[in-house]
């Protein structure tokens, strides 16, 4: 049995989940890399541990329930348990996709389905898949990796006009919410569930306009994915502490 903390994060292969998975290594923990390309992951596996942390690579898409439950299996057999989830991967859009098939009144419904898949039910199929494996920890913990964006509070704000895209910031909403359910639902079995915002961060997500460094924005899933077990639940929080929902 593996005796320091087991963590797992989704899209860590790049962005704000690689710095996730490097911060969480430099505190000790052993990191899985999940990333839907394994080249991709393996990559930053070697870098985690070129820094000297302790990381191994799963292939997990998580709009691939076969993949999910792969990536689950492996881990099961690795390690026995998993202490902290963080749902991190995510997109704007589909790679490719035109700006009118993301823009209210002209999206494409298959578009903000794909988006949905990804950012809300790709977090439900990987959460039920490792629910079991965060069962056998003494301190589990989930960490969702949400956006201000979904914060119908900074939404409907008169002074935010433009809208982000059809699909991404209600995925992002759904998911708060959906930490709330979780975090309510799983409390007597002694889960933590938190959302959490980055901030708005240069990576691939943005074309790289973001204001903040991917290590920067990792700070805030990093202490969610840390926090002690009588820690806070259902809470959305970015670097600075509480956002509005
Ligand atoms: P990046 O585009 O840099 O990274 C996204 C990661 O998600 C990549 O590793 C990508 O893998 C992975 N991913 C996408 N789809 C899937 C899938 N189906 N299965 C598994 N992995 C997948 O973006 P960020 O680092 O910026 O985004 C990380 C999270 O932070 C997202 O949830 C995003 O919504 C959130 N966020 C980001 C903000 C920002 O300003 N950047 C602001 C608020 C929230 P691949 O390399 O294979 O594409």
């Amino acid at each position: 049995m593996n005796d320091s903390m087991i963590s797992l994060v989704t899209g860590a292969n790049k962005g704000i989940g690689r710095q996730i998975a490097g911060q969480l290594a430099a505190l000790g923990h052993t990191v899985v890399v999940a990333a839907r390309n394994a080249d991709a992951g393996e990559r930053a596996a070697a870098e985690v541990r070129a820094e000297g942390g302790d990381a191994v690579a799963v292939v997990l898409d998580v709009t691939d329930p076969a993949s999910v439950a792969a990536a689950a299996d492996e881990v099961k057999r690795r390690f026995g348990r998993l202490d902290a989830l963080v749902n991190n991967a995510g997109i704007v859009a589909t790679p490719g996709v035109s700006f009118a098939a993301q823009q209210p009144g002209s999206a494409d419904v298959n578009e903000i389905r794909s988006v949905f898949e990804t950012n809300f039910f790709g977090v439900i199929s990987v959460t039920a898949a490792f629910l079991p494996l965060l069962r056998l920890s003494a301190a589990p913990r989930i960490v969702n990796v949400s956006s201000v964006a979904g914060s119908l509070a900074a939404v409907s704000d008169p002074a935010t006009t433009d809208p982000i895209a059809a699909g991404y910031a209600p995925s992002k909403t759904a998911l708060t919410s959906l930490t709330l359910q979780y975090a309510k639902g799983l409390a007597p079995e002694g889960i933590l569930v938190n959302a959490v915002c980055p901030g708005f961060v240069a990576t691939d997500l943005n074309g790289f306009r973001g204001t903040r460094t991917p290590r920067q924005g990792a700070r805030a899933a990093v202490r969610m994915a840390t926090v002690p077990a009588n820690g806070p639940t259902g809470t959305f929080s970015d670097e600075d502490g509480s956002l509005p929902w």
